[in-house]
């Protein structure tokens, strides 16, 4: 591999992390100096240890409550998105009225859709354009019902 004292690449990266370190004695480093300077491919390896080891000595240690996972996990599959500071408490009420609100833009965009036929029809059908209408705002409702049914309660001021 190299003329110097017969100290090849398998001599040379044992010896890195030590010689990092500043572990190794001055006669065995400076044969690995010596090879680091002529072989290219060792210097590099040698210089991505340096840095990987940097990286992991630059790296504070971080410490973890007890049970953070878990209540992260908890927490999530309660619907937090991690917005504001919710409780359980709070949460339980907010879920069933978004899926309200859901509902409803559902209802209103069904209810639209009507009335947009309706315009487009011309004069001669608008009775039966104005049928259609009324069915889609009832549909609407029946839909809002349906939730109501499936979901828990919600306080007064959030149903309408
Ligand atoms: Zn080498």
């Amino acid at each position: 591999m190299n003329n110097s004292n017969d100290f090849t690449c398998d001599d040379a990266r044992p010896l890195v992390p030590a010689y990092l370190d500043g572990e190794l004695s001055a006669d065995r480093a400076s044969p690995l100096r010596q090879h680091l300077m002529e072989c290219a491919d060792c210097r590099t390896r040698t210089q991505a240890h340096k840095a990987q080891r940097q990286w992991f000595a630059s790296t504070p240690e971080v410490s973890v409550p007890e049970g953070f996972a878990a209540r992260v996990a908890r927490r999530a599959f309660q619907g937090d998105i991690g917005e504001a500071p919710q409780t359980t408490e709070t949460l339980a009420p907010v879920l069933p009225f978004v899926l309200k609100m859901t509902a409803a833009a559902a209802g209103l965009l069904l209810v639209l859709s009507g009335v947009i036929r309706a315009v487009d029809i011309p004069t001669g059908g608008e009775l039966r354009a104005d049928d259609e209408a009324t069915m889609s705002l009832e549909e609407a409702l029946d839909r809002l019902e349906v939730l109501d049914g499936r979901e828990a309660r919600t306080p007064e001021g959030l149903v309408r």
